[in-house]
């Protein structure tokens, strides 16, 4: 089952392919990390309670842009810190993906979905202990090597059936499609901001 998506403004628009295949990963992340990157976009109002960002991790190559793909823009927010795809249209977040192309894992922004029920299994939580203190944030993590197992099996059905690089986010080459731009001071303090 393939599942569409779309930035808030609508520009940049495609689908998440085999998006009920059993090795997707439903999360929220409460790192702090991804919770500047809400904040640097625009998104608090998407976090859950606590401040977590809902994501879904899954093979880069199942994210299919079909419209927008030049709207694509890359944020670090520190030199050496995840590349965090986004609409460039709206600053809706798209992805965010570990290291360079070579390894395949993707967290998907779950708003992003039509239908975010569409994914299924449960949902883990990680990082909680930087949640923000709030009456409904989670108090420990859950389902760590549940997501663990879900990278393993990932990257072992792409080695094997040799997809580790294809995506929208890298080329070829290993080089991201678009230059990162990293936080500036003033951007990172605004980002970071209690
Ligand atoms: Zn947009
Ligand atoms: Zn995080």
């Amino acid at each position: 089952m393939d599942l569409s998506f779309a930035c808030r403004c609508g520009a940049l628009s495609g689908t998440l392919e085999e998006a009920d295949a059993s090795d997707g990963r439903k999360m929220v992340c409460y790192c702090r990390d991804c919770r500047a990157a809400a904040r640097h976009f625009g998104v608090l109002d998407a976090l859950e309670p606590g401040g977590g960002s809902p994501l879904v991790q899954v093979l880069p190559a199942r994210l299919k842009i079909a419209q927008g793909a030049d709207k694509l823009g890359c944020l670090r927010l520190s030199p050496k810190g995840l590349h965090r795809w986004h609409a460039t249209c709206c600053g809706t977040p798209v992805a965010n993906t570990i290291g360079a192309a070579a390894f395949p894992l993707a967290g998907i922004w779950l708003p992003l979905l039509s239908d975010r029920d569409g994914i299924p299994g449960r949902t883990a939580q990680v990082f909680t202990k930087q949640a923000r203190p709030r009456a409904q944030a989670p108090r420990r993590d859950r389902g760590v090597f549940w997501v663990a197992g879900g990278i393993a099996s990932r990257g072992i059905g792409a080695l094997r059936d040799g997809r580790l690089r294809a995506g929208p986010f890298f080329t070829d080459d290993g080089e991201p499609v678009a230059v990162p731009h990293v936080l500036t001071t003033d951007e990172r303090r605004a980002a970071y901001a209690k």
